[in-house]
């Protein structure tokens, strides 16, 4: 059977166990043979966390906080809580978790382990809050891994899909909940680049930022900083409810994704009237939106996916226009792009090749048939070229269209993660889809190095 969203197989042969402890992962591994997959809250989809015929470890409740020291703003938590519970705990102590996505759904184990990051200017992708990792490994021993201790298992678990272990704590630093006031302005696409340069990555007192970009022409930006600020707040809310949204609001976005003339709408006068209002809220208001309240609708017939391509900031307008050129082409309805900025990144093993990139989160509304699937496959391997030959590389979280030379291309530290993950995981065992597909590369590499000693062992 076909899964209509991923295009992959649907897996009935899994044995799916919900630890509560520590132990209980330990004897999982130890007391069973075969694939083991990793999944936090599943957010994930097309392969990232699953396998056919594995052990199936979700860790989604296995959330509790283990220790908040308050003076050194630190937390340590089971790996299966999510951001939006952490929240709850800190906010009472005028605490904000550091990084995270742009949404509060998403498990700590599963962010780290994608090395997720939002729109933070100066803080880049999770892995710069995290100080240390407890992981679990194939043979049920116990690390601790930090910068200092273990560094290896700390670079290759962070960023690594899963397929090292598995994590389960994680030491994090958290920061002040500060009040952020809003300013926002439009901007052509040919004017972004300079006007971030001068005015947005040195002010040291810009927290976030974030660029809207207007589909269908990609012409216009909408720019979205926040900015310390000692002004009282405008809204004195402390975390966002995130009631259920009301049913009309799916058919309006899948409505807007596909209509030129809400998109205008949208610029020339909602959001003109929207961000030209006076905004101080606190840190924590701003960041505690879930996937629904930030119009990411899942209904039985359709389910909004984002893609994420890091481009390198010099090459920022080409990869827009050849962005709009292949949506053009394939009459790609988007629902938006979102535009911000990641620092180098001192990050996992498996970071991407682009250093100071722009990150273009694309965000559409996909069709449950097996057809939408192959649509935007056949984009989607458009874009993915795009961003390889641009030296950038892509995050996933449901398809993979991608080749192995471009995998290898976009992750050069893919070669020193496989040599650890021999080493750590021996037997292979913990596997999903993603693995089973990009383990390939690895081989493929290997075998043209093989070849290429026997010819020169056979000239000398
Ligand atoms: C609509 C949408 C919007 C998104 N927006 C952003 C964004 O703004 N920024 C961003 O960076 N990302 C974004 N993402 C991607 C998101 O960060 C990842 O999908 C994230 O992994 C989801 O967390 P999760 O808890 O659901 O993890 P899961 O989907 O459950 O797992 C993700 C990966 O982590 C591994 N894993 C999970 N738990 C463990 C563990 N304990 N030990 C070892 N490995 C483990 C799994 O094997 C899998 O490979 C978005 C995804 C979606 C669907």
């Amino acid at each position: 059977m076909i899964d209509e969203v991923s295009g992959t197989a649907v897996d009935n042969g899994s044995v799916t166990l919900k630890p509560l402890t520590e132990q209980e992962i330990i004897d999982a591994i130890v007391s069973t043979k075969g694939p083991i997959s990793v999944s936090g809250v599943h957010y994930s989809l097309g392969g990232n966390v699953r396998y056919p015929d594995s052990l199936i470890l979700d860790l989604s409740e296995f959330d509790e906080v283990l220790e908040l020291d308050v003076e050194q703003k630190l937390i340590t938590v089971q790996s299966g809580i999510s951001w939006q519970k952490i929240q709850q705990l800190i906010d009472p102590y005028d605490l904000s978790i550091k990084i995270m996505q742009g949404s509060n759904d998403y498990s700590v184990a599963g962010s780290l382990s994608v090395n997720a990051h939002s729109n933070y200017v100066a803080a880049g992708p999770v892995i710069n809050s995290v100080r240390s990792i407890r992981i679990v490994l194939a043979d049920g021993k116990v690390y601790e891994a930090s910068r200092d201790k273990n560094n290896a298992l700390f670079f290759g678990a962070i960023g690594g899909f899963g397929g090292l272990g598995v994590i389960v704590q994680a030491t994090l630093e958290l920061a002040d909940n500060i009040a952020l006031e809003r300013t926002a302005k439009f901007l052509g696409y040919n004017e972004f680049n300079q006007h971030f340069n001068d005015n947005i990555l040195d002010d040291e007192d810009i927290v976030q930022h974030q660029a809207v970009f207007y589909p269908p022409n990609y012409e216009t930006l909408l720019d979205i900083s926040w900015r310390k600020t000692d002004k009282p707040v405008t809204d004195a809310r402390r975390l966002q409810s995130n009631e259920i949204e009301p049913w009309w609001e799916s058919a309006l976005a899948n409505w807007k994704s596909r209509s030129a003339l809400l998109h205008r709408f949208q610029k020339n006068l909602i959001d003109p009237v929207k961000y030209q209002k006076e905004m101080v809220v606190m840190r924590n208001l701003e960041n505690s939106y879930n996937l629904r309240s930030s119009g990411f609708i899942n209904s039985t017939t359709s389910t909004m996916v984002m893609q994420e391509y890091l481009i390198p900031v010099k090459r920022f307008e080409i990869f827009v226009f050849n962005m709009r050129d292949i949506f053009d082409r394939h009459d790609v309805d988007i629902f938006k792009v979102l535009i911000s900025y990641l620092p180098q990144d001192h990050g996992g093993l498996l970071k991407g090749s682009s250093a100071h990139s722009f990150s273009f989160r694309v965000i559409y509304q996909q069709e449950k048939s097996k057809v939408s699937q192959q649509l935007v496959e056949a984009w989607t391997r458009e874009l993915i070229a795009a961003a390889v030959n641009s030296g950038g590389s892509y995050i996933l979280p449901y398809i993979i269209p991608d080749s192995v030379q471009q995998f290898v291309r976009a992750f050069p530290g893919s070669d020193y993660f496989y040599e650890l993950k021999e080493k750590a995981d021996p037997e292979n065992r913990f596997k999903n889809l993603f693995w089973e597909q990009h383990l390939a590369a690895y081989n493929v590499k290997q075998e043209a190095l093989r070849n290429l000693r026997t010819t020169s062992s056979e000239k000398n």
